[in-house]
């Protein structure tokens, strides 16, 4: 992973000064969830989150020293151990993945209040961006996506990642069209179902086969974000019908 990679630089709203988030937690879980990209105001709303390099007074990941790095990275596998992570948004995601409970790997979690972690958080965009993913002009998104993926796909190709989770409906359209060049789609069956308010939400199901090897994965989740603390998606019937229908998925398939 190139700490120093600038393919992003040119790009609205990219920030010289904040490393590449390559992940948050154990990375080597057997299971991943994925959402778009980290932002710089969620870095700055909260203390728990500083930029790295500022607090260095590094003003840009060019600048880096072999130190900088090696902290860096270690506070990405740290992230949840710490005490000191994003709560509203991180708690949210973690409440979801508790309701999971999985034959293999038992209760899903990031390892947060001491419980076994074994889910990664993975962003798709590994750029932290000024503002929130929605204000990068619609144009430049795929170069976010396409430049940063080459780190994503190193990422799944781990053979001991065995499923993905997506969170949201942005975070399903970006994988899929990165994955359609890496992987064999080889079964495709997702299924919608109408929440208590009303809304339509889709539970994703996808396998997916390397296209090098045997490695087969396990793509699932929800079009409706988990990490929303209010909104179309926040009735507790309808987030426990979620995680039941994924955690009988990830059973039969492990
Ligand atoms: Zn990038």
């Amino acid at each position: 992973m190139d700490v120093k990679c600038i393919d992003c630089s040119e790009l609205t709203g990219f920030v010289h000064s904040y490393p590449p988030i390559f992940h948050f937690g154990n990375s080597e879980s057997p299971i991943a969830l994925f959402s778009i990209n980290p932002s710089e105001s969620e870095f700055k709303s909260t203390s728990s989150l500083p930029a790295p390099f500022e607090k260095w007074t590094v003003t840009h990941r060019k600048d880096a020293t072999p130190h900088h790095i090696e902290s860096h990275l270690l506070r990405q596998d740290e992230y949840f151990t710490t005490g000191h992570h994003l709560e509203g948004w991180f708690g949210k995601v973690e409440e979801f993945l508790n309701k999971i409970g999985t034959h293999q790997w038992g209760q899903l979690s990031f390892g947060l209040e001491g419980r076994p972690s074994n889910v990664v958080h993975l962003d798709i965009v590994k750029c932290a961006t000024k503002d929130n993913w929605s204000a990068v002009p619609d144009d430049e998104k795929p170069k976010y996506i396409a430049n940063c993926s080459r780190y994503l796909i190193s990422q799944v190709a781990r053979p001991s990642l065995k499923v993905l989770l997506i969170n949201g409906s942005s975070v399903h359209d970006a994988l899929i069209e990165t994955f359609a060049k890496h992987f064999t789609f080889e079964e495709r069956h997702s299924e919608m179902f109408k929440t208590s308010n009303g809304r339509r939400c889709t539970l994703y199901r996808y396998v997916l086969r390397g296209r090098s090897g045997d490695h087969q994965l396990l793509l699932t989740g929800t079009s409706m974000r988990i990490s929303r603390e209010k909104g179309q998606f926040s009735n507790p019937e309808d987030r426990e019908y979620a995680a039941t229908r994924i955690q009988n998925w990830i059973n039969d398939f492990v």
